[in-house]
């Protein structure tokens, strides 16, 4: 991303939330972005994802500049590049746990794509919790079911807002190792937005933001 604003109207008031940002993320590594509530965070992870568009400024994901994309087009590039795993789950309630994860399969035009759903929701351990709407699932299983419908279009990038927020230590950190198996085993770049310094700490990288700028960008020790 380079020279990245975003601000926003409220009130008749602008509220610049994001002021010239820049980073490359590199392919396959895994990073935080962290800083005080309200800093920008969220907002800055919607506009690396094509979730969201910029006031000013450039986007690039693997190569095709999101800026001057049509909100169809940007959402194509997601279907084919990307997963996002937000702070409130967003599933969507009228599907079941297994429908919720079938979704981006779907729309991909994909095959077999019940049996890869039950697979994915297995690795997640949920697999008999499928038939289960969103209402009937406790926060820890709400947050997997959408970490297994992240994984299912395979993206080469995954962006997590607080994916351990909301969650006990011991699902917290069965959900950590799952996004970390990604990137080893399939080369998935990590984009983590999170207040854990914990979990940040095990990235290569941790980017801080404060009052909407990159005040601190530092390698850390697992390069
Ligand atoms: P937290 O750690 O609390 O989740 P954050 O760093 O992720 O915070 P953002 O959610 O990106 O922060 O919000 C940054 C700022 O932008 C906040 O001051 C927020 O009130 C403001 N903001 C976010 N969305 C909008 C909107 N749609 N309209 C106006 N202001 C907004």
């Amino acid at each position: 991303i380079s020279n990245l604003n975003k601000t926003y109207k409220s009130a008749g008031r602008l509220l610049t939330v994001l002021d010239n940002i820049n980073f490359n993320i590199s392919e396959g590594s895994t990073n935080a972005i962290v800083g005080p509530s309200g800093s920008g965070k969220t907002t800055l992870l919607g506009l690396c994802a094509g979730l969201d568009s910029a006031t000013a400024g450039i986007v690039e994901l693997n190569g095709i500049s999101l800026s001057n994309l049509s909100e169809d087009k940007r959402a194509q590039v997601r279907n084919q590049y990307v997963g996002f795993i937000f702070q409130s789950f967003q599933l969507l309630p009228t599907l079941t746990a297994l429908e919720n994860v079938m979704v981006p399969l779907e729309l991909r035009g994909e095959k077999n794509i019940k049996a890869r759903s039950l697979d994915l929701l297995d690795k997640v351990g949920l697999a008999d919790r499928g038939h289960h709407y969103p209402a009937q699932l406790s926060g820890g299983e709400q947050q997997r079911v959408s970490l297994a419908r992240a994984f299912s279009n395979s993206p080469k990038i995954l962006f997590a807002d607080e994916p351990t927020g909301n969650l006990d230590a011991e699902t917290s950190e069965k959900v950590v190792k799952l996004i970390f198996d990604l990137n080893r085993e399939a080369g998935t770049t990590l984009v983590l937005v999170t207040h854990d310094l914990e979990l940040a700490a095990k990235t290569h990288r941790i980017i801080r933001i404060k009052g909407g700028k990159l005040v601190a960008d530092d390698k850390t020790s697992n390069e």
